[in-house]
C-alpha cells in the first residue's frame, strides 16, 4: 500500500502505454496516485483522470513557469474544478528562480493568489520551490495556507526544513533521495519526523536510481520508499504505511472517500 503523492500521469509521454503504466504501479503495490496540475489544461486532464480511475486523485493549479499567462478566466475555472469530489489539493504552485520562465513578481502574485484560493476552497497546497527559499518562506509566513502544505521533492537545507516543520508543513521525497550526491536531502530525510514525510515520483521526471536514464513512472516510488527505509532504519512496509497515513492527514478528503 504505497501512495505516489505526485505524478503527472496526464503527461503525453504516457499516452502510448497508459494501461501498462497503471498495471505496473498496481503490481508494485501502489494503491493511490495524486496527479497535480501545472496549468489550466493539465488541471482539467488531472480532474478527468480522477473521475475515470478510482485510485487517482487530482490537484489543480498554475505552476510558476506558467504564472504569466493566467488571467481571471483561468482562476475562475480552477475555482470551479477545485470543487470536484476528487480534487484534494491546490497545486502545484510556488516559485522557480532557477528557470525564471515567468517574471519573479508575477510568480509571487500567482502564488499568493492561489494560497488565498486554496484557503477559500478548503484545500491544502502542493509547493514547487526551486532556488527561491527566502521568498517562499516569507510569502508563506505572510499568507498562511490554512489547510496545510507539502513541499514536493523538497530540495532545501535542513535549516529551512526545520522552519517549515515548525509551521506544520509536510516534506515529500522523490527520486533525488536515491542519488549519490543527495547529501543535503539525506540530512533532511534523517531529521524529518515520522509524521511529516510523504513519497512521490514526480513522474515523468526525476527517475530514481538505478533507472535514472529512463522515463519515470509511479511504480518507481518503491525505490524512494526503500531508500527512506534505509535512512530511517525501518522496514519498507512501515515507511510505506507512515507515508500513506501522513498523506491522509494532509489530503483528508481522499482518506474520507476511501
Ligand atoms: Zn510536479
Amino acid at each position: 500500500m504505497i501512495w505516489d503523492t505526485h505524478a503527472h500521469l496526464d503527461d503525453e509521454r504516457y499516452r502510448r502505454d497508459f494501461a501498462e503504466v497503471l498495471a505496473r504501479a498496481k503490481g508494485s503495490g501502489i494503491s493511490r496516485i495524486l496527479n497535480p496540475g501545472y496549468d489550466l489544461e493539465s488541471s482539467r486532464r488531472a480532474v478527468a483522470l480522477a473521475r475515470e480511475y478510482p485510485f487517482i486523485w487530482a490537484a489543480v493549479g498554475i505552476h510558476p513557469h506558467d504564472a504569466g499567462g493566467a488571467g481571471q478566466a483561468t482562476w475562475d475555472e480552477l475555482v470551479s474544478l477545485a470543487q470536484e469530489e476528487k480534487v484534494v489539493a491546490w497545486g502545484e504552485i510556488g516559485l522557480d528562480y532557477y528557470r525564471d520562465l515567468s517574471p519573479r513578481f508575477v510568480q509571487q502574485q500567482a502564488f499568493v493568489n492561489q494560497i488565498e484560493l486554496a484557503n477559500a476552497a478548503g484545500l491544502p497546497i502542493i509547493i514547487h520551490n526551486r532556488d527561491a527559499h527566502q521568498d517562499i518562506l516569507r510569502l508563506l509566513k505572510q499568507h498562511r495556507p490554512e489547510h496545510g502544505c507539502v513541499f514536493h521533492v523538497y530540495s532545501g537545507s535542513w535549516e529551512m526544513a526545520k522552519e517549515l516543520l515548525n509551521l506544520g508543513f509536510y516534506l515529500s521525497f522523490g527520486g533525488p533521495l536515491t542519488y549519490k550526491n543527495a547529501r543535503q536531502t539525506l540530512e533532511v530525510a534523517q531529521g524529518v519526523p515520522m509524521d511529516r514525510f510523504m513519497v512521490e515520483t514526480d513522474s515523468p521526471y526525476l527517475t530514481p536510481e538505478p533507472y535514472r536514464s529512463q522515463r519515470n513512472e509511479p511504480a518507481r516510488v518503491v525505490e524512494v520508499v526503500k531508500r527512506l527505509a534505509e535512512i530511517k532504519g525501518l522496514e519498507v512496509p512501515e515507511v510505506a504505511r507512515l507515508a500513506l497515513e501522513n498523506g491522509e492527514a494532509l489530503f483528508g478528503k481522499a482518506c474520507a472517500a476511501g
